[in-house]
This record gives C-alpha cells, structure tokens and sequence, in this order.
C-alpha cells in the first residue's frame, strides 16, 4: 500500500513537474514583474525565482530549494503583494525576521513581526491583525512556537482563513521539520496541522538543503506529500575546491595558514573555520604573533565584540577571521576570496553553506580543508549523540578522501543533482591534476590484520582508539598491542587513509566513551567486517594524491581561470543572465 501511495506521489510531482512554471503569459505575470522592478528594484529574476512565484501563485503547494543567498524570499514577498491578504512567514530565527521587516519597511512594505518576546503591546497589534479586515499589513513573521503553542493566534488565524484572507504560509528554513536534516527544530513538528486546517492555502516551503530524503521527510511531516519542489543548481563554478594534508602539531598548521595569508591571498579577504573556540583563539593569536592582522569569532564572545569583528573585517582591517561555525549568519561580503577550513565541517551540508560564503561576487574564490585522520575523531566524540550525525560526518570524510572523482561532482551527488557531464573547467583539485592511471591498494590482508589486532585487544581486556590500531598495524606502540606479521609496505599517511576508509565503508565502527573530562572513540570491527572470510571477498581502495600546490604565489585571478577554458556556450549563458545586475554571479546552469 505503501509502494503505491509512494508511485502515485512521484506521479502527482512529475506531472506538476512538467509544467512550465516559468512562464510570462499567466493573468498576474504583469504584477509580477512591475511588482520587481518598482517595489524590489530588481531588473530580472534569478535562476526559478519565477517558476517559484508563478506556482504559488497558482494555488500549489511548492517546496523551494535554492542554495544560501540565492534569492528565496523574493519567492514569498512578492506574491504576497500581488494578490490580496495576508502571508503568515514562519522562520527559525528572531534575528533574520528582523532584518527581513526591516527591509521590507524600506520598501514601503507593510510587514510585522511576532516573537514569543514581543512586547505586549506588538503581541496585540499581531493579533488584531489577523481579524482586522481592513489592515493594511501584508506579511506577518511568527516564530514556530506562536502556531504551536499560542491558542490565541490560531483561533485569529482560522477567523483570517475563514473570511478568505490567509493568502499563503511561508516556511523558510523548511528543513527544520526533518531531524535527518542539520538542523532540527522540535516546534517546526507542529506545522504539520496547516494543510488540513487550513486546506485552500498554498503552503511554500524554502531551505537551502536538497537531498531527497530530508525533502520527502518534510513533505511527510507537512502533509503535502508529492507536492511540487523546485530546485535550482548548487554549483558553484567559480569556487576552486582542494584538499590540503594537515600536519599534526598546531604549529605547522600556522605555518601553512601564514603562507597562505601573506602570499597566496595577499590582501584578499576570507575566513578561516575550524571546530572548537580554543582553536579558534589560539590560531588567531598565533598568526598574530605572525605579523598578521586577523579577527576571531566565536560564540562565548559578547554580541558587541563580535559585531565589531565582523565590522573590521568587512571594511578590510582585518584580513580573516577565525571563527568556530558561531560565524555564519549575515555575513554579506561578497569578495570573500578564501574559505580554510583548519578541520574538517561536520556534514557535507554545513561544509557548502561555510564554503560557499566564499566568491559571492561570481569571482575566482578558493576552498581549502586541511584533513587529517584525527580529526575525524574530534568531531564524531562531539557530535555523536545526535541522530544521523556520525552518517552525516562520513559523508564528509568521503569527500576529503576522495581523489580520483571531481569534487563537484561528490557535491552534486550529495544535493541529488543530476551531474551529468557538466563540465567542472579544472576548479578542483582533482580535476586540475587529472590521474590517468588511478593505483589501488587490495585491503583484503590488512582488514584481516587489523581485525585481528582489535580482537587480540579484546582478549586482553583493552580497547583501542585508531591511533593505538595504527601504532600496532605498524609495529609500533604496546608490543602486546602489535601483530605477528609485516608492516604494511605503504606510508602512515595511507595507513590513515586505510582506517578512515574502513570507517566510512563500515568495516569499522566508532564506540564512544566518556571519561570523567572527554568522549573517546574507540574503534570496534563493523558489520562489514564479518565478510572478511568469505572466499571470494575482495576491497580495494582508490589510492589518493596530494596534489601541488602553490601556497607562496598569489592565486589565480578571475580571468585566468574562467577566461581561458570556459566554453563559448557556457560563456555566452553566464553572460546573458547576468545582464543588468550589479555584482557579477555566474550562474552556468538551472
Ligand atoms: P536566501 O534566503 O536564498 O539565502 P535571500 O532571500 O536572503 O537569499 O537573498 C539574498 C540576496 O539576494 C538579497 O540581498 C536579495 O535582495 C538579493 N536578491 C534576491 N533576488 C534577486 C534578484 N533577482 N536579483 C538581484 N538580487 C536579488
Ligand atoms: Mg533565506
Ligand atoms: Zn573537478
């Protein structure tokens, strides 16, 4: 039943799909695009803002998927001035509904807010709102926790429905309703009651995360299965993606970042993210003491220093900052030129938001991570409690280890975007430095190796940590630790590779234990590993390079890059749509 209920959901979207959505000739196209130029300002729309706003317009229900700073609020604030009534916006965050109405007032638009820490007196405006037949407030933003637990506001939302005012409900951040998504909002579960409440209002939701199994997750929770989703492209073709080997001491580390500033992005502004607030501290203050002139952002600083962080490195006193992912919203500057990351994001999610602030401005913008196994292992002990979380890093370590697929492709595959044969013009490491004869490496002794190093441990009453698992692979460490065979007859640094291969293919798995200070990860065999004995087991791992980089010469600029290789086609594409805006963004493809 469930099959069936299934194919006929993927019917109802495809053949809403199939609609042309981007249209010129619907009864309100005229609004639409006078609504654009004289209230927004705006010449022409962004890559399916328009197909957006034409289907929520048309009375759909529509899931709109669009990367961070694209463009998704235009999807609900213009319709919401073209027809009559009102739009109820539902947004995670006090503080972007707040720059939201603010703007919104510049505007002339009549906008509201209503927060669970409103003054009264606003509180009571909203209300009156929702009755008042004459108000003249077209869009009004509420906090999740307003529909879910204030009888107040849904008694006065059902009278707006009931006199046919409640125009359309806005849901950004839409991912919130899915714990398999990053980030879960408990008070987004309740926003499944509005389609049956509220049936002949189109639902809108907005969320920069694309992967189909949080969309239909959403879709489930709000009850509009099968509904429309409209999704535009996640590449990026101006960010150049690479993979740095990260040395082990904090020094060499500050090293490698201090080349990078003085030379490679000498006098180019960028961030430089990494995992915990004493790192953030201690590699500000180490380049620093480097002669550099760096910021550092964190979330146990007072609000006022770190906006005055923010202020100096937008007006380019400070080169970067280095900041935990405390350093995210509002960040507008569009020549960010470099986005380090000195450890590894903890999703493939969260590593394209914070990468992706690099090159707003369509220009030439680099994306380094240092990876090295260990941390790994920093970021699965703090994250691990969470549902889907250690899946969620894998996917990320997949990524660092990868070295024979581009990397936008992973990225593609991650958003479920159709790569095809979409041409990356050598903007990642591994496309710039094309391996013809890809090596392998047979794993099938070594897994038999180290399975047998964990399992003596076990005898002997001792669990081991994947440096420990190293150590005795290698015949280092503990001599009771260590194996009866050879060494293995390739370098540490693949050794690393090897286990944190094994971990992401689970034949290995992390158990986690807490000490009276700290989580520890140990490395237990995983389910995989039982395949080790069968006759015809074969894994073979794709041996990874690291390749040249130049971290004393200043990077490619702009036109060396797209200039030179970028087809005439493409050329012609990117130019054409981004006639008549002001900052330059390349956009090559929907
Ligand atoms: P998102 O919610 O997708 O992250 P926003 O809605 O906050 O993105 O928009 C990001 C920026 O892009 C805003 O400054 C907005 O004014 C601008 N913008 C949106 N659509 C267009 C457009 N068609 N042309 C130019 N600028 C646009
Ligand atoms: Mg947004
Ligand atoms: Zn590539």
């Amino acid at each position: 039943k469930s099959l069936l209920k299934r194919s006929i959901n993927k019917m109802k979207s495809d053949s809403l799909a199939n609609v042309d959505w981007a249209g010129n000739t619907y009864e309100w196209s005229k609004d639409v695009k006078k609504t654009l130029n004289d209230v927004f300002r705006i010449d022409s729309f962004r890559p399916k803002q328009l197909s957006a706003i034409n289907s929520t317009l048309a009375g759909q229900h529509a899931i709109i998927v669009m990367p961070t700073g694209a463009g998704k609020s235009l999807c609900y604030q213009l319709p919401a001035l073209v027809k009559p009534g009102l739009t109820i916006v539902i947004s995670p965050l006090i503080s972007l509904m707040e720059d939201q109405v603010r703007s919104l007032k510049n505007r002339n638009i009549q906008a509201m807010l209503m927060t669970s820490t409103s003054p009264k007196d606003e509180t009571l405006k909203a209300l009156n709102v929702l009755k008042d037949k004459n108000t003249k407030i077209k869009l009004l933003y509420v906090t999740p926790e307003r529909l879910a637990k204030s009888k107040r506001f849904m008694s006065n939302l059902q009278k707006c429905y009931a006199e046919g005012r409640l125009q359309r409900i806005a849901i950004d951040e839409v991912h919130c309703c899915s714990q398999w998504g990053h980030d879960f909002r408990p008070d987004y579960r309740y926003l499944g009651i509005l389609s049956n409440m509220f049936p002949k209002t189109p639902i809108l939701g907005l969320t920069a995360t694309a992967t189909s199994h949080v969309l239909t997750d959403v879709q489930k929770i709000l009850n509009i299965p099968g509904c429309l989703v409209i999704k535009s492209t996640f590449n990026r073709p101006n960010l150049y993606y690479k993979i740095l080997e990260k040395p082990t001491s904090q020094e060499e580390c500050l090293t490698i970042l201090e080349k990078l500033l003085k030379n490679r992005y000498k006098r180019e502004s960028g961030i430089i993210y990494t995992n915990s607030i004493k790192d953030s501290e201690e590699l500000a203050q180490g380049l620093r003491k480097r002669g550099l002139s760096v910021g550092c952002y964190h979330a146990n600083m007072e609000a006022e220093s770190r906006s005055n962080v923010h202020l100096k490195w937008h007006e380019k006193s400070y080169q970067a900052i280095v900041a935990t992912v405390a350093f995210g919203m509002g960040i507008d500057k569009p020549d960010v030129r470099f986005v380090i990351h000195h450890t590894i994001s903890k999703s493939m999610e969260n590593y394209y938001q914070e990468s992706g602030r690099a090159g707003r401005d369509g220009k030439r913008a680099e994306c380094l991570t240092l990876y090295r196994m260990q941390d790994v292992f920093k970021i699965s002990t703090m994250v691990f409690s969470a549902v889907g979380s250690i899946d969620h890093l894998y996917g990320i370590v997949k990524y660092c280890l990868n070295g024979t697929l581009c990397r936008r492709q992973l990225i593609a595959q991650h958003f479920d975007e159709d790569w095809g044969d979409t041409d990356c013009n050598k903007m990642c490491d591994v496309c710039s430095y094309p391996n013809s004869n890809i090596r392998e490496i047979s794993l099938e002794s070594h897994c038999k190796i180290l399975s047998g190093i964990i399992d003596n441990a076990h005898t002997q009453d001792t669990k081991v940590t994947a440096q420990k698992l190293l150590d005795a692979w290698y015949l280092k460490g503990p001599v009771p630790l260590r194996h009866k065979g050879k060494e293995p007859n390739f370098s540490r640094s693949i050794g690393e590779d090897v286990i944190a291969f094994l971990l992401v293919e689970g034949y290995l798995i992390e158990d986690f234990h807490f000490t009276a200070y700290s989580t520890i990860a140990y490395i237990k065999k995983g389910p995989n590993m039982e395949a080790i004995n069968d006759d015809n087991f074969t894994l073979k791992m794709p041996l990874r390079k690291y390749t040249e980089f130049h971290l004393d010469r200043p990077a490619p600029k702009d036109d060396s890059v797209i200039g030179n290789d970028i087809t005439e086609t493409r050329k012609r594409k990117a130019s054409s749509e981004v006639n008549g805006r002001k900052s330059k963004i390349i956009v090559i493809d929907e």
